[in-house]
């Protein structure tokens, strides 16, 4: 399964790529640094943003890795 092995290879890399352009301006990679998760709005129902799970409202790269490391 290399060809497998290699897409994934590549997602991660990405990922790792993205992580580190949020490292470098202190933002959370899964908030883009704003501390809330994107509001969810649909047709029956709105679900106002939250805040995001991965730096707890925080929305910096320190809070957002030390929660990582759990
Ligand atoms: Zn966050």
């Amino acid at each position: 399964m290399a060809v497998m092995d290699r897409h994934k290879g590549t997602r991660k890399l990405l990922y790792q790529r993205r992580v580190h352009r949020f490292e470098m301006k202190d933002k959370c990679p899964d908030c883009r640094g704003r501390g809330v998760t994107r509001p969810v709005i649909h047709e029956f129902f709105y679900e106002p943003a939250s805040p995001c799970a991965s730096c707890e409202g925080e929305g910096t790269y320190k809070a957002w890795k030390q929660r990582q490391r759990r």
